[in-house]
């Protein structure tokens, strides 16, 4: 089963100030959902206050304005949802799909085989806690899954989430809700038809379709894209990537963006209007000129076919 609308979603966090990589994602995202007469949503991932930057959840909306990005409807902040996603673990637990895990961080590193993503959990907690230990974090089971979803971007994706990442964390030992369970709750629901974002979270995706099959959601479609190439197949460098976007000049940024998306905007768009750039951006969007063009999706067995 998949979702047919276009409707898509940019979900950044809120632990910086938006930068290069940021307007790919959130470009391709609009322009993918928009050309297609899909709505695009705005969603802040506010979950983990230790890790949040001052300011940035107030200025990722202001920057993306100045952008010319317009979401629809109000913006949905991760952080006024927590019940939903406390539900969601207290389902799984009680559905025997999940369980707490005592496991520190250290006895995980000496015990666990060592995955591209991490050391994988070796699932000592899995049958139950031994005695005298108190639950930290709750995992979801893993047990045989095998996820396989075929990507708008980089082909099929088929990867045993067992043997290559393990029983992943769903609510953490501080307490609070992780991304991937956070993540699925969302993005498994009826509003998004499509997620567009950076081939850096392709590892991420089999865990979140994992916890939206095991919660009766519906997974969207997903594009992963190539962040770090420029249009002559040279790496953005992390220095050139991670550079704030300055919401003073949008406009040669965005026409940078496109280059790097692949869209071969013509010179003189450069130095065009804001309204102007997006026009031609609608028209001529084309997300396929994105497609085979990166896999660092190392964590991830991509099958050829
Ligand atoms: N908020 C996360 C990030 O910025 C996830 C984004 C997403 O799932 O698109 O990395």
């Amino acid at each position: 089963r998949a979702r047919q609308s276009a409707d898509g979603r940019f979900a950044p966090s809120p632990t910086g100030p938006l930068h290069f990589g940021s307007l790919l994602a959130a470009t391709a995202s609009y322009l993918q959902a928009r050309s297609q007469g899909g709505h695009w949503y705005l969603r802040i991932d506010d979950i983990d206050p230790p890790r949040e930057a001052p300011g940035a959840r107030d200025d990722i909306p202001r920057v993306l304005e100045a952008f010319g990005f317009q979401w629809d409807g109000p913006i949905r902040y991760q952080s006024q949802h927590l019940a939903q996603y406390h539900a969601a673990i207290r389902q799984l637990l009680d559905a025997g799909l999940a369980y707490p895990c005592a496991c520190t961080r250290r006895e995980i590193r000496e015990q666990g085989r060592q995955g591209p993503d991490g050391p994988i959990y070796p699932g000592t907690c899995r049958h139950g806690l031994a005695p005298g230990r108190e639950g930290r974090a709750i995992r979801a089971l893993t047990r045989n899954a095998r996820i396989r979803f075929q990507d708008a971007l980089q082909g099929t994706i088929d990867t045993d989430l067992e043997a290559n990442m393990g029983d992943f964390v769903i609510r953490r030992a501080d307490g609070l809700v992780a991304y991937h369970l956070a993540a699925a709750v969302d993005d498994g629901s009826d509003d998004i038809g499509e997620v567009i974002r950076g081939i850096d979270l392709l590892p991420s995706t089999p865990r979140q379709i994992h916890l939206m099959q095991q919660l009766g959601l519906v997974a969207p479609r997903y594009g992963h894209i190539p962040l770090a190439l420029s249009p002559g197949g040279q790496k953005l460098s992390k220095q050139t990537g991670a550079l704030p976007l300055d919401p003073s000049q949008p406009g040669p940024q965005l026409f940078q963006a496109l280059r790097h998306l692949r869209q071969a905007p013509p010179d003189h768009l450069a130095r065009a209007s804001l309204p102007e750039i997006w026009q031609w951006a609608f028209s001529h969007w084309q997300m396929k000129a994105l497609a085979g063009q990166d896999r660092t999706g190392e964590a991830v067995a991509v099958a050829s076919d």
